[in-house]
Protein backbone atom coordinates (compact mmCIF):
# COMPACT_ATOMS: atom_id res chain seq x y z
CA UNK A 1 0.00 0.00 0.00
CA UNK A 2 1.10 3.35 -0.79
CA UNK A 3 1.98 5.61 1.99
CA UNK A 4 -0.60 8.47 2.37
CA UNK A 5 1.01 12.03 2.50
CA UNK A 6 -1.02 14.51 3.53
CA UNK A 7 -1.30 18.32 1.76
CA UNK A 8 -0.08 19.67 -1.68
CA UNK A 9 1.06 16.46 -3.30
CA UNK A 10 -1.95 14.07 -3.47
CA UNK A 11 -3.65 17.55 -4.35
CA UNK A 12 -1.33 17.92 -7.13
CA UNK A 13 -2.43 14.04 -7.88
CA UNK A 14 -5.57 14.21 -8.18
CA UNK A 15 -5.66 17.14 -10.24
CA UNK A 16 -3.28 15.60 -12.68
CA UNK A 17 -5.18 12.50 -12.98
CA UNK A 18 -8.20 14.97 -13.82
CA UNK A 19 -5.96 16.63 -16.38
CA UNK A 20 -5.03 14.00 -17.90
CA UNK A 21 -8.11 11.89 -18.02
CA UNK A 22 -10.38 15.07 -19.66
CA UNK A 23 -7.88 16.89 -21.75
CA UNK A 24 -4.89 14.62 -22.95
CA UNK A 25 -7.29 11.70 -23.84
CA UNK A 26 -9.43 14.30 -26.12
CA UNK A 27 -6.38 15.54 -27.33
CA UNK A 28 -3.81 12.50 -27.37
CA UNK A 29 -4.05 12.10 -30.76
CA UNK A 30 -2.37 15.10 -31.42
CA UNK A 31 1.10 13.45 -30.60
CA UNK A 32 0.01 11.04 -33.95
CA UNK A 33 3.19 11.65 -35.69
CA UNK A 34 4.82 9.42 -38.38
CA UNK A 35 8.44 8.29 -38.08
CA UNK A 36 10.77 8.57 -40.65
CA UNK A 37 12.79 5.88 -41.83
CA UNK A 38 14.87 7.93 -44.67
CA UNK A 39 15.16 11.63 -45.88
CA UNK A 40 14.63 12.61 -48.99
CA UNK A 41 11.94 14.40 -51.08
CA UNK A 42 9.76 10.89 -50.63
CA UNK A 43 10.10 8.67 -47.19
CA UNK A 44 8.95 5.58 -46.10
CA UNK A 45 7.16 6.56 -42.70
CA UNK A 46 6.01 3.62 -40.09
CA UNK A 47 2.74 5.03 -38.13
CA UNK A 48 3.35 5.91 -34.39
CA UNK A 49 0.91 7.19 -31.46
CA UNK A 50 1.29 7.46 -27.93
CA UNK A 51 -1.34 5.36 -25.62
CA UNK A 52 -3.56 6.91 -23.12
CA UNK A 53 -1.23 7.70 -20.00
CA UNK A 54 1.92 6.51 -19.84
CA UNK A 55 3.21 8.43 -23.26
CA UNK A 56 4.99 5.38 -24.68
CA UNK A 57 5.54 5.30 -27.89
CA UNK A 58 3.48 2.16 -29.48
CA UNK A 59 4.42 1.25 -33.29
CA UNK A 60 1.52 0.11 -36.01
CA UNK A 61 2.60 -2.03 -38.16
CA UNK A 62 1.19 0.17 -41.02
CA UNK A 63 4.15 1.22 -43.47
CA UNK A 64 3.40 4.25 -45.77
CA UNK A 65 5.39 5.64 -49.07
CA UNK A 66 4.74 9.10 -49.16
CA UNK A 67 6.10 12.91 -50.45
CA UNK A 68 7.91 14.15 -47.36
CA UNK A 69 6.62 17.95 -46.03
CA UNK A 70 7.93 16.90 -42.42
CA UNK A 71 11.55 16.89 -42.35
CA UNK A 72 13.58 19.89 -42.69
CA UNK A 73 15.70 19.11 -45.34
CA UNK A 74 15.56 22.58 -46.67
CA UNK A 75 17.74 22.35 -49.72
CA UNK A 76 17.46 18.58 -50.57
CA UNK A 77 20.80 18.03 -49.45
CA UNK A 78 19.87 15.38 -47.35
CA UNK A 79 20.04 12.52 -50.96
CA UNK A 80 20.86 9.60 -50.84
CA UNK A 81 23.59 10.10 -54.11
CA UNK A 82 24.88 13.55 -55.68
CA UNK A 83 28.04 15.48 -54.96
CA UNK A 84 27.86 15.37 -50.81
CA UNK A 85 26.72 12.22 -50.17
CA UNK A 86 29.91 11.10 -52.35
CA UNK A 87 32.22 13.05 -50.78
CA UNK A 88 30.73 11.74 -47.31
CA UNK A 89 31.32 8.17 -48.40
CA UNK A 90 34.95 8.25 -49.69
CA UNK A 91 35.86 9.92 -46.26
CA UNK A 92 34.39 7.07 -45.06
CA UNK A 93 37.18 5.09 -46.89
CA UNK A 94 40.00 8.28 -46.07
CA UNK A 95 39.32 8.30 -42.92
CA UNK A 96 36.88 6.42 -40.01
CA UNK A 97 33.58 6.73 -39.23
CA UNK A 98 34.61 8.42 -35.64
CA UNK A 99 37.36 9.89 -34.24
CA UNK A 100 36.57 8.66 -31.03
CA UNK A 101 37.42 11.69 -28.70
CA UNK A 102 37.22 15.42 -27.78
CA UNK A 103 38.86 18.96 -29.27
CA UNK A 104 41.04 18.62 -26.53
CA UNK A 105 42.44 14.91 -26.49
CA UNK A 106 43.36 14.65 -29.91
CA UNK A 107 39.66 14.60 -31.68
CA UNK A 108 40.78 17.42 -33.52
CA UNK A 109 41.67 16.93 -37.35
CA UNK A 110 42.65 18.41 -40.61
CA UNK A 111 39.25 17.96 -41.90
CA UNK A 112 37.48 20.14 -37.90
CA UNK A 113 39.60 22.87 -39.20
CA UNK A 114 38.22 23.08 -43.05
CA UNK A 115 34.99 22.82 -41.34
CA UNK A 116 35.25 25.85 -39.40
CA UNK A 117 37.37 27.98 -41.36
CA UNK A 118 34.17 27.22 -43.95
CA UNK A 119 31.88 28.06 -41.92
CA UNK A 120 33.35 31.70 -40.50
CA UNK A 121 33.83 32.34 -44.56
CA UNK A 122 30.39 31.41 -44.75
CA UNK A 123 28.27 33.33 -41.94
CA UNK A 124 31.05 36.55 -42.37
CA UNK A 125 32.42 36.18 -38.94
CA UNK A 126 35.82 36.03 -37.86
CA UNK A 127 35.96 32.28 -36.24
CA UNK A 128 33.45 29.01 -35.50
CA UNK A 129 33.61 26.43 -33.65
CA UNK A 130 31.55 22.99 -34.20
CA UNK A 131 29.88 20.29 -32.15
CA UNK A 132 28.43 17.14 -33.19
CA UNK A 133 25.01 18.08 -31.65
CA UNK A 134 23.23 20.70 -32.57
CA UNK A 135 20.77 20.44 -29.37
CA UNK A 136 23.90 20.30 -27.48
CA UNK A 137 25.11 23.35 -29.30
CA UNK A 138 22.91 25.34 -27.49
CA UNK A 139 21.95 24.00 -23.93
CA UNK A 140 25.98 23.38 -23.04
CA UNK A 141 27.49 26.17 -24.44
CA UNK A 142 25.22 28.64 -23.28
CA UNK A 143 26.42 28.47 -20.06
CA UNK A 144 29.74 29.43 -20.80
CA UNK A 145 28.54 32.91 -21.93
CA UNK A 146 26.33 33.73 -18.93
CA UNK A 147 26.02 33.06 -15.33
CA UNK A 148 24.83 34.03 -12.23
CA UNK A 149 24.41 37.80 -11.77
CA UNK A 150 23.58 38.21 -15.38
CA UNK A 151 19.84 38.36 -17.05
CA UNK A 152 18.80 36.76 -19.87
CA UNK A 153 15.79 37.77 -22.01
CA UNK A 154 14.22 34.51 -24.02
CA UNK A 155 11.23 34.85 -26.79
CA UNK A 156 8.37 32.75 -25.07
CA UNK A 157 8.76 30.36 -28.55
CA UNK A 158 12.29 29.40 -28.41
CA UNK A 159 13.05 26.22 -28.88
CA UNK A 160 13.82 23.45 -25.80
CA UNK A 161 17.50 23.13 -26.70
CA UNK A 162 17.82 27.09 -26.11
CA UNK A 163 15.54 26.57 -22.87
CA UNK A 164 17.78 23.80 -21.11
CA UNK A 165 21.20 26.02 -22.22
CA UNK A 166 19.31 28.92 -20.39
CA UNK A 167 18.03 27.07 -17.18
CA UNK A 168 21.55 25.77 -16.90
CA UNK A 169 23.21 29.17 -17.30
CA UNK A 170 21.87 30.33 -13.95
CA UNK A 171 21.41 33.89 -14.52
CA UNK A 172 17.92 35.27 -14.35
CA UNK A 173 15.73 34.40 -17.10
CA UNK A 174 12.91 37.01 -17.92
CA UNK A 175 10.33 35.76 -21.79
CA UNK A 176 9.26 37.94 -24.02
CA UNK A 177 6.15 37.79 -26.20
CA UNK A 178 6.91 36.73 -29.22
CA UNK A 179 8.51 38.77 -31.15
CA UNK A 180 7.48 41.52 -29.64
CA UNK A 181 9.78 44.44 -29.87
CA UNK A 182 7.64 46.43 -27.57
CA UNK A 183 7.88 44.18 -24.46
CA UNK A 184 11.37 43.29 -25.02
CA UNK A 185 12.20 47.03 -24.48
CA UNK A 186 9.90 47.19 -21.77
CA UNK A 187 11.46 44.09 -19.45
CA UNK A 188 14.74 45.59 -20.54
CA UNK A 189 13.99 49.18 -19.50
CA UNK A 190 12.33 47.76 -16.38
CA UNK A 191 16.16 45.49 -16.17
CA UNK A 192 18.57 48.46 -16.04
CA UNK A 193 16.32 50.72 -13.96
CA UNK A 194 15.29 47.71 -11.65
CA UNK A 195 17.03 48.49 -7.59
CA UNK A 196 17.32 51.75 -8.29
CA UNK A 197 18.88 54.47 -6.89
CA UNK A 198 22.07 52.52 -7.98
CA UNK A 199 25.64 54.04 -9.06
CA UNK A 200 26.40 50.73 -11.86
CA UNK A 201 24.08 48.56 -13.57
CA UNK A 202 22.24 45.77 -11.88
CA UNK A 203 23.56 43.13 -14.36
CA UNK A 204 26.96 41.69 -15.03
CA UNK A 205 25.71 40.91 -18.66
CA UNK A 206 22.09 40.95 -20.62
CA UNK A 207 21.71 38.51 -23.18
CA UNK A 208 18.66 38.56 -25.57
CA UNK A 209 18.35 35.03 -26.85
CA UNK A 210 16.31 34.93 -30.64
CA UNK A 211 15.80 32.52 -33.88
CA UNK A 212 16.34 33.44 -37.22
CA UNK A 213 13.02 31.69 -38.08
CA UNK A 214 10.75 30.01 -35.45
CA UNK A 215 9.70 26.15 -36.56
CA UNK A 216 6.43 26.15 -34.93
CA UNK A 217 5.45 29.52 -36.22
CA UNK A 218 7.46 30.38 -39.56
CA UNK A 219 7.65 33.60 -38.00
CA UNK A 220 11.29 35.59 -38.59
CA UNK A 221 13.06 37.21 -35.80
CA UNK A 222 12.68 41.05 -36.24
CA UNK A 223 16.61 41.21 -35.96
CA UNK A 224 16.98 45.16 -37.42
CA UNK A 225 14.97 46.45 -34.22
CA UNK A 226 16.61 43.69 -32.02
CA UNK A 227 20.12 44.91 -32.81
CA UNK A 228 18.90 48.56 -31.90
CA UNK A 229 17.58 47.72 -28.19
CA UNK A 230 20.91 45.44 -28.56
CA UNK A 231 23.20 49.06 -28.88
CA UNK A 232 19.94 51.09 -27.16
CA UNK A 233 20.98 49.12 -23.86
CA UNK A 234 24.32 47.77 -23.82
CA UNK A 235 22.82 43.76 -23.85
CA UNK A 236 24.31 41.43 -26.19
CA UNK A 237 22.66 39.12 -28.79
CA UNK A 238 22.05 35.27 -29.24
CA UNK A 239 20.51 34.10 -32.71
CA UNK A 240 20.00 30.61 -33.25
CA UNK A 241 19.46 29.86 -36.79
CA UNK A 242 18.91 26.38 -37.20
CA UNK A 243 15.95 27.09 -39.60
CA UNK A 244 17.25 29.93 -41.20
CA UNK A 245 20.84 29.02 -42.25
CA UNK A 246 20.55 28.19 -46.02
CA UNK A 247 17.14 28.59 -46.11
CA UNK A 248 16.79 32.48 -45.60
CA UNK A 249 18.18 35.43 -48.03
CA UNK A 250 19.11 36.15 -51.16
CA UNK A 251 22.57 33.89 -50.62
CA UNK A 252 21.34 31.22 -48.18
CA UNK A 253 23.05 32.95 -45.33
CA UNK A 254 20.36 33.34 -42.87
CA UNK A 255 18.34 36.12 -41.38
CA UNK A 256 21.57 38.32 -41.76
CA UNK A 257 21.72 38.05 -45.34
CA UNK A 258 17.67 38.37 -45.61
CA UNK A 259 18.19 41.57 -43.75
CA UNK A 260 21.21 42.70 -45.60
CA UNK A 261 22.56 43.07 -42.02
CA UNK A 262 26.46 42.68 -41.03
CA UNK A 263 26.72 39.61 -39.39
CA UNK A 264 29.52 40.88 -37.34
CA UNK A 265 26.86 42.49 -35.70
CA UNK A 266 25.70 39.84 -34.05
CA UNK A 267 27.17 38.02 -30.82
CA UNK A 268 26.98 34.66 -31.13
CA UNK A 269 25.62 33.39 -34.40
CA UNK A 270 24.25 29.74 -33.74
CA UNK A 271 22.97 26.81 -36.52
CA UNK A 272 22.50 23.25 -37.05
CA UNK A 273 23.93 21.41 -39.59
CA UNK A 274 20.90 18.72 -39.38
CA UNK A 275 18.60 21.19 -41.49
CA UNK A 276 19.85 22.86 -44.71
CA UNK A 277 23.35 21.06 -44.75
CA UNK A 278 21.37 17.43 -44.50
CA UNK A 279 23.80 16.35 -41.91
CA UNK A 280 24.16 16.77 -37.95
CA UNK A 281 25.89 18.90 -35.37
CA UNK A 282 25.85 22.53 -34.80
CA UNK A 283 28.23 25.39 -34.54
CA UNK A 284 28.70 28.76 -32.99
CA UNK A 285 30.50 31.44 -35.11
CA UNK A 286 31.35 35.40 -33.82
CA UNK A 287 34.33 36.77 -32.53
CA UNK A 288 38.07 35.13 -32.41
CA UNK A 289 38.13 36.19 -28.81
CA UNK A 290 35.18 34.63 -28.35
CA UNK A 291 35.13 30.91 -30.19
CA UNK A 292 38.16 30.59 -28.58
CA UNK A 293 36.32 30.73 -25.10
CA UNK A 294 34.12 28.48 -26.09
CA UNK A 295 37.07 25.73 -27.85
CA UNK A 296 38.45 26.54 -24.14
CA UNK A 297 36.17 26.54 -21.84
CA UNK A 298 33.13 24.84 -23.41
CA UNK A 299 32.02 21.38 -21.34
CA UNK A 300 31.22 20.21 -25.02
CA UNK A 301 34.70 20.95 -26.50
CA UNK A 302 36.64 19.52 -23.27
CA UNK A 303 34.40 16.08 -22.96
CA UNK A 304 32.33 15.48 -26.19
CA UNK A 305 33.91 13.88 -29.16
CA UNK A 306 34.02 15.86 -32.71
CA UNK A 307 31.98 15.97 -35.32
CA UNK A 308 32.65 12.37 -37.64
CA UNK A 309 34.72 12.94 -40.46
CA UNK A 310 32.00 11.85 -43.09
CA UNK A 311 29.72 14.17 -41.80
CA UNK A 312 31.99 16.89 -41.66
CA UNK A 313 32.71 16.11 -45.06
CA UNK A 314 29.31 16.12 -46.12
CA UNK A 315 28.65 19.45 -44.46
CA UNK A 316 32.03 21.40 -46.43
CA UNK A 317 30.82 19.76 -50.05
CA UNK A 318 27.23 21.40 -49.40
CA UNK A 319 29.43 25.10 -48.12
CA UNK A 320 31.23 24.52 -51.10
CA UNK A 321 28.15 24.26 -53.52
CA UNK A 322 26.28 26.83 -51.50
CA UNK A 323 28.66 29.61 -52.22
CA UNK A 324 29.34 28.30 -55.85
CA UNK A 325 33.37 26.88 -54.80
CA UNK A 326 32.25 24.30 -56.63
CA UNK A 327 32.57 26.13 -59.98
CA UNK A 328 28.36 25.29 -60.71
CA UNK A 329 25.46 27.37 -60.42
CA UNK A 330 23.64 24.25 -58.12
CA UNK A 331 23.43 26.00 -54.62
CA UNK A 332 22.19 29.26 -55.89
CA UNK A 333 19.71 27.24 -57.98
CA UNK A 334 18.60 25.09 -55.27
CA UNK A 335 17.69 28.35 -53.42
CA UNK A 336 15.68 29.78 -55.61
CA UNK A 337 14.12 26.96 -56.47
CA UNK A 338 13.55 26.69 -51.86
CA UNK A 339 12.15 30.93 -52.51
CA UNK A 340 9.90 29.41 -54.98
CA UNK A 341 8.29 26.56 -53.94
CA UNK A 342 7.66 28.52 -50.26
CA UNK A 343 6.04 31.09 -51.69
CA UNK A 344 3.66 29.33 -54.16
CA UNK A 345 2.82 27.03 -51.33
CA UNK A 346 1.95 29.73 -49.47
CA UNK A 347 0.02 31.34 -51.91
CA UNK A 348 -2.00 28.61 -52.90
CA UNK A 349 -2.92 27.35 -49.27
CA UNK A 350 -4.45 30.82 -48.85
CA UNK A 351 -5.95 31.25 -51.89
CA UNK A 352 -7.70 27.73 -50.98
CA UNK A 353 -8.79 29.61 -47.24
CA UNK A 354 -6.27 27.74 -44.81
CA UNK A 355 -5.26 30.58 -42.43
CA UNK A 356 -1.50 30.00 -42.95
CA UNK A 357 0.82 31.63 -40.24
CA UNK A 358 4.40 32.77 -40.65
CA UNK A 359 6.61 35.23 -42.92
CA UNK A 360 5.77 35.14 -46.92
CA UNK A 361 9.60 33.82 -47.13
CA UNK A 362 9.99 31.21 -44.45
CA UNK A 363 10.22 27.52 -45.63
CA UNK A 364 8.03 26.49 -42.78
CA UNK A 365 4.23 26.54 -43.93
CA UNK A 366 2.16 25.95 -40.57
CA UNK A 367 -1.72 26.12 -41.05
CA UNK A 368 -4.20 26.66 -38.71
CA UNK A 369 -5.99 23.96 -37.55
CA UNK A 370 -8.02 24.93 -33.82
CA UNK A 371 -9.87 21.81 -33.05
CA UNK A 372 -6.95 19.49 -31.39
CA UNK A 373 -8.92 16.26 -31.77
CA UNK A 374 -8.53 17.15 -36.22
CA UNK A 375 -4.98 16.45 -36.39
CA UNK A 376 -4.95 12.72 -35.71
CA UNK A 377 -7.73 12.15 -38.66
CA UNK A 378 -5.80 14.96 -40.61
CA UNK A 379 -2.48 13.12 -39.80
CA UNK A 380 -3.37 9.58 -40.43
CA UNK A 381 -5.57 10.64 -43.92
CA UNK A 382 -2.82 12.15 -45.53
CA UNK A 383 -0.84 9.29 -44.91
CA UNK A 384 -3.47 7.20 -46.78
CA UNK A 385 -3.11 9.67 -49.46
CA UNK A 386 -0.07 9.69 -49.87
CA UNK A 387 1.33 12.59 -47.79
CA UNK A 388 3.53 12.94 -44.95
CA UNK A 389 2.85 16.36 -42.83
CA UNK A 390 3.68 16.84 -39.29
CA UNK A 391 0.83 17.81 -36.80
CA UNK A 392 1.52 19.91 -33.71
CA UNK A 393 -0.72 20.40 -31.03
CA UNK A 394 -0.50 21.02 -27.28
CA UNK A 395 1.75 21.44 -25.40
CA UNK A 396 4.21 22.33 -28.00
CA UNK A 397 0.85 25.02 -29.44
CA UNK A 398 -1.82 26.48 -27.20
CA UNK A 399 -4.42 23.92 -26.88
CA UNK A 400 -6.79 25.42 -29.85
CA UNK A 401 -3.97 26.37 -32.16
CA UNK A 402 -3.08 22.71 -33.38
CA UNK A 403 -1.46 23.03 -36.75
CA UNK A 404 -0.22 21.13 -39.49
CA UNK A 405 3.33 21.91 -40.64
CA UNK A 406 4.57 21.91 -43.59
CA UNK A 407 8.72 22.26 -44.10
CA UNK A 408 9.01 23.15 -48.00
CA UNK A 409 12.45 21.55 -49.96
CA UNK A 410 14.13 22.60 -52.77
CA UNK A 411 13.67 18.98 -53.77
CA UNK A 412 9.64 19.08 -53.90
CA UNK A 413 9.43 19.35 -57.82
CA UNK A 414 6.21 21.42 -59.05
CA UNK A 415 4.04 18.30 -59.69
CA UNK A 416 4.88 17.26 -55.93
CA UNK A 417 3.46 20.47 -55.11
CA UNK A 418 0.21 20.64 -56.94
CA UNK A 419 -0.30 16.90 -55.81
CA UNK A 420 0.23 18.02 -52.17
CA UNK A 421 -2.26 20.87 -52.76
CA UNK A 422 -4.72 18.74 -54.08
CA UNK A 423 -4.97 16.13 -50.87
CA UNK A 424 -4.71 19.40 -48.53
CA UNK A 425 -7.58 20.87 -50.70
CA UNK A 426 -9.76 17.75 -50.65
CA UNK A 427 -8.60 17.00 -46.34
CA UNK A 428 -9.63 20.94 -45.89
CA UNK A 429 -13.42 20.37 -47.08
CA UNK A 430 -13.62 16.82 -45.82
CA UNK A 431 -13.14 17.68 -42.24
CA UNK A 432 -13.95 21.52 -42.42
CA UNK A 433 -10.14 23.32 -42.07
CA UNK A 434 -11.03 26.24 -44.25
CA UNK A 435 -12.11 29.66 -42.94
CA UNK A 436 -13.22 32.44 -44.12
CA UNK A 437 -13.24 35.73 -41.90
CA UNK A 438 -16.70 35.00 -40.57
CA UNK A 439 -16.43 30.97 -40.05
CA UNK A 440 -13.61 31.37 -37.46
CA UNK A 441 -14.36 29.13 -34.68
CA UNK A 442 -15.38 31.40 -31.35
CA UNK A 443 -13.82 29.76 -28.37
N1 LIG B 1 17.68 24.95 -32.40
C1 LIG B 1 16.47 24.97 -33.01
C2 LIG B 1 15.80 26.28 -33.22
C3 LIG B 1 15.90 23.77 -33.45
O1 LIG B 1 14.70 23.81 -34.06
C4 LIG B 1 16.58 22.55 -33.23
C5 LIG B 1 15.98 21.22 -33.67
N2 LIG B 1 15.04 21.23 -34.61
C6 LIG B 1 17.81 22.58 -32.58
C7 LIG B 1 18.33 23.79 -32.17
C8 LIG B 1 18.54 21.30 -32.30
O2 LIG B 1 19.18 20.88 -33.44
P1 LIG B 1 19.53 19.37 -33.79
O3 LIG B 1 18.25 18.69 -34.15
O4 LIG B 1 20.45 19.53 -34.94
O5 LIG B 1 20.19 18.75 -32.61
Amino acid sequence: TEPKIKGFVPLLQSWESFYTRNVYRRIRDCWNRPVGSSAGAYIDVIECHSDDYNWSLELTSKQYHVMNFGSYNYLGFSERDGPCAKAAIQSLSDNSIAVSNSRQELGYTHIHRELETKIADFLGVEDAVTFPMGFATNSMNMPCLVGKGCLLLSDELNHASLVLGSRLTGATIRVFKHNNMTDLEKKLKSAITEGQPRTHRPWKKILIVVEGVYSMEGSVVRLPEILELKKKYKAYVYLDEAHSIGALGPHGRGVTDYFGINPKEIDIMMGTFTKSFGAAGGYLGGSKELIRHFRVNSHSSIYAATVPPPVARQIISVIDIIMGKDGTEEGMKRIHQLAWNTQYMRRKLQEMGFIVYGNKDSPVVPFIVFYPTKLAAISRKALEMGLGVVVVGFPATPVIEGRVRLCMSASHTREMLDRTLGILNQLGDELNLKYSRKSLPVF
